[in-house]
């Protein structure tokens, strides 16, 4: 229990930040300008959310929890400037917010921080940016590059859309409770205009999970159901690869040709 007799709830994934300097550094990290827009999903306490509020006119926030969100309401002496969501951000639409330079950010719940990131992808196009403490391992994989052990599904289909870049660590102990697991902060910049055409979003998504799906295979054996050998030479792909060797673009040319098998097929 803590001194405010609020039990952390594990099913909501809370640990809540305590730690001053790095309550501090993230929030000049946000670096959050007065007019922006700026939504806060799980503020928990408030342990971002009123250093936040102090630096813009209006909060948006999304809280899951009926107790937390009612302990905000109180605590909070201006209440017009936060707006509390007592919603699931995994499944709110964002667009209501009808705003198209949405800053998002928060120390996000470990368990549902993949969810949470494929869905904020839809709304790519309303986001200026999202800064958000994660599982550090989950950071790692989100800007690993291809040689790397990391690099997968997450680094493919968050790379194709967004520059990325890990900010800083953070030691377990900044959180109450102390988590078992380190965390760290990441900064997703959405891009106008992602460097490659893609044609189909879902032959993506498909194209990857089935490449990595046993990261030994080479990518003929990998993708032998969805694209054939000459397919993938002809798109200049050497077949003997395997997918942690190949390039985001590499995968949106696969992508691209799985849709054009599909469609004249059909
Ligand atoms: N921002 C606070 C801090 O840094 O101390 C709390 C962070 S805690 C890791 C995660 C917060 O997200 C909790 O307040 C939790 O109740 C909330 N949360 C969990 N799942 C959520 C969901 N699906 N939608 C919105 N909030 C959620």
């Amino acid at each position: 229990m803590n001194s405010d007799n609020y039990h952390a709830r594990k099913r909501f994934g809370q640990n809540f930040l305590h730690d001053q300097n790095i309550i501090q550094r993230i929030v000049d990290s946000i670096n959050p300008q007065n007019h922006e827009y700026i939504i806060e999903i799980g503020p928990g306490k408030g342990a971002l959310t009123f250093p936040l509020l102090n630096r813009v006119k209006k909060l948006n926030v999304i809280e899951i929890d009926k107790d937390l969100a009612a302990k905000l309401r109180t605590n909070i002496e201006d209440k017009n400037r936060l707006i509390i969501h007592e919603k699931d951000a995994l499944d709110l639409d964002f667009s209501i917010f009808n705003h198209t330079d949405l800053r998002i950010v928060g120390n996000l719940p470990y368990n549902i921080s993949t969810p949470i990131l494929f869905h904020l992808l839809k709304y790519r196009e309303c986001i200026k940016d999202m800064t958000f403490m994660l599982q550090k391992e989950v950071v790692e994989r989100i800007c690993a590059n291809s040689g790397n052990k990391k690099y997968g599904r997450l680094s493919i289909m968050l790379q194709y859309y967004c520059d990325v870049e890990s900010l800083f660590n953070v030691k377990p102990e900044a959180f109450i409770p102390i988590p078992k697991i380190e965390s760290a902060l990441v900064k997703l910049i959405p891009l106008s205009h992602p460097r490659h055409e893609l044609l189909d979003h879902e032959c993506l998504k498909i194209i990857v999970r089935e490449s990595f799906s046993q990261r030994r295979k080479t990518i003929r054996n990998a993708l032998k159901k969805y694209l054939d050998e000459s397919t993938i030479i002809n798109a200049g792909i050497a077949p003997e690869n395997r997918a942690e060797n190949l390039e985001v673009c590499d995968f949106i040319t696969l992508a691209n040709c799985y849709h054009r098998m599909k469609t004249n097929i059909l």
